[in-house]
């Protein structure tokens, strides 16, 4: 990226390590995601609805009602937006993806990278694909990336 004359930027660098509980929610789904490469949320048993990611309560019930499920790996692109430019304003050659996907079977959305695809290849309604990390550790990056559907 090409600096104009007068631009002024602060150059500044913040480094945060912090430790976040996963509560009995996310244990459960990223053990899932981790061993067994599946998708689990949590079903309330008086709306019906499917949380993905799962919680352990229904905000729209206020109850505590809920059942395990699992949910397919497949699901419908809700909306997407790409970025030439890096986290730390570089201009990129290739655009990177965000999607968020609505699961089959859920209610909401995961927001999750987009790959093997152009931003001009995406519509929103498309059949997109969870790609899963071949080495996974408990992460949400054991995603690799949403992909469309190939036919
Ligand atoms: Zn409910």
């Amino acid at each position: 990226m090409t600096k104009k004359k007068n631009e002024m930027t602060i150059d500044g660098e913040i480094q945060i390590k912090y430790k976040w509980s996963l509560g009995k929610a996310g244990e459960r789904f990223f053990t899932e995601l981790r061993d067994n490469k599946k998708i689990m949320g949590t079903k309330c048993r008086q709306c019906g609805r499917v949380l993905v990611p799962p919680r352990i309560f229904c905000e729209e019930c206020f109850v505590e009602d809920m059942e395990w499920v699992e949910v397919e790996p497949k699901g419908t692109l809700m909306t997407f937006g790409d970025s030439y430019f890096s986290t730390d304003g570089k201009r990129l050659e290739e655009p990177w993806m965000l999607g968020i996907v609505r699961l089959n079977g859920s209610d909401g959305g995961l927001i999750h990278f987009i790959g093997e695809a152009r931003p001009e290849d995406l519509q929103i309604g498309m059949p997109m694909e969870i790609v899963f990390k071949d080495k996974r550790e408990a992460s949400i990056m054991d995603i690799l990336y949403f992909r469309p559907v190939k036919d």
